[in-house]
């Protein structure tokens, strides 16, 4: 949070806009086979023979949905680039290539998109994604990002949001809510930032919540493991916005109903004593506290012993009939109808 005074910092007119381009793409380089032409012409040419292409783009907005004060550029461009291939692994897809559109206002030097292009190819790097374009322009305010992935998937393997059944399992990667509070504590830091500068923020007990907000990891993973156990995920989704909307998502585009037992939602043991800290129900945390990118999935009933021993999945409920409408089962085993709750019912105080 505290911006070092001696860091160079090189006008980027002085490069030009191919020269700059040019600059921050120089260290990419191509591990796709489906990638024909990258950066460089007027279009990327990219063959995916008798594979279905995916694709899907997103757009970053300083001061919307990013703040620079405590999000290092380094780590807004990896996550930049997660966001959009988390939607690609959702649709039970191979991610291959990029591409990166930025508005950039004078305020930033070239050492700073320097600095978002290390998180972009790291993330490339990583994800083994290749960047094949984009555009660069100027911005009179700030910084905006879009970056569009590309993925390809055979037609049997494409797995839909609207294809769940009665019956099903859903199932759930990983834990949830964590990158929410990990936004809220480093929402606190500033806030004690700007009444103290010389105040060193301690956030030890927050170090996997900061983490998840800051440097999100895309589910790949989950799509390889899916397949080593030959599961087929009869529907899926990424949780961007927390577990609520995205079952509602699921449940409302398949016609189908279903029953979610709080006491299966997995959390973090950071999740449940930062929730105490901050008087938060955890479970309205990680139904509606968004950005974990984690994946929600149904899958047919004969498939759970292929699932049941793995520490990435839990199952949280089944899906229904339709008519049984969409439950939240408590603790208390009261049924409650799972709502898409809007920011504003995560600051009410927890009420258990
Ligand atoms: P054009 O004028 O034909 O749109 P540009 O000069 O904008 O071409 O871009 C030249 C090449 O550099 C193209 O391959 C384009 O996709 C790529 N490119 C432009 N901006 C970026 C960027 N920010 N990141 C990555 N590639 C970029
Ligand atoms: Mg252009």
């Amino acid at each position: 949070m505290i911006e070092d005074k001696n860091q160079q910092r090189t006008s980027i007119a002085e490069l030009g806009e191919f020269g700059l381009i040019s600059h921050l793409t120089q260290n990419f380089k191509i591990k796709q086979t489906t990638t024909v032409k990258a950066v460089g012409d007027d279009a990327a040419v990219l063959d995916f023979k008798n594979k279905q292409t995916l694709i899907t783009t997103d757009l970053l907005v300083e001061g919307v949905h990013f703040d620079l004060s405590y999000m290092p550029l380094k780590h807004l461009g990896y996550k930049a680039v997660m966001v959009n291939l988390s939607d690609v692994y959702a649709m039970n897809g191979n991610a291959t290539q990029i591409t990166v559109s930025i508005a950039v206002s004078n305020r930033f030097p070239l050492e700073a998109l320097e600095e978002l292009y290390e998180g972009i190819h790291l993330a490339c790097e990583t994800y083994a994604v290749d960047l094949v374009g984009g555009d660069t322009t100027s911005s009179t305010k700030g910084l905006l990002i879009s970056i569009t992935a590309i993925g390809e998937v055979t037609k049997k393997e494409a797995v839909y949001r609207n294809t769940a059944k009665p019956n099903d399992l859903l199932v759930v990667t990983g834990d949830l809510g964590a990158a929410y509070l990990g936004l809220q504590v480093l929402e606190r830091e500033k806030q004690v930032f700007k009444v103290n500068p010389n105040s060193q923020p301690d956030l030890t007990p927050y170090t996997y919540l900061v983490e998840r907000q800051l440097k999100p990891e895309a589910r790949k993973d989950i799509v390889k493991l899916l397949k080593d156990l030959e599961v087929k995920p009869t529907s899926m989704i990424d949780i961007s916005d927390g577990l609520s909307s995205e079952i509602i998502h699921i449940c409302t585009q398949s016609k189908v109903g279903c029953n979610l037992f709080e006491e299966k939602i997995p959390l973090d043991p950071q999740v449940i004593s930062t929730c105490e800290e901050f008087e938060l129900n955890s479970t309205t945390i990680a139904l509606s506290g968004g950005e974990d990118y984690e994946l929600l999935f149904t899958i047919s009933q004969k498939d759970y012993p292929k699932i049941k021993a793995n520490p990435n999945l839990t199952v949280i409920g089944h899906i229904t009939d339709e008519s049984e409408g969409m439950n939240l089962i408590t603790r208390a085993n009261q049924k409650v109808k799972l709502t898409a709750q809007g920011w504003n019912a995560l600051f009410n105080k927890k009420e258990d």
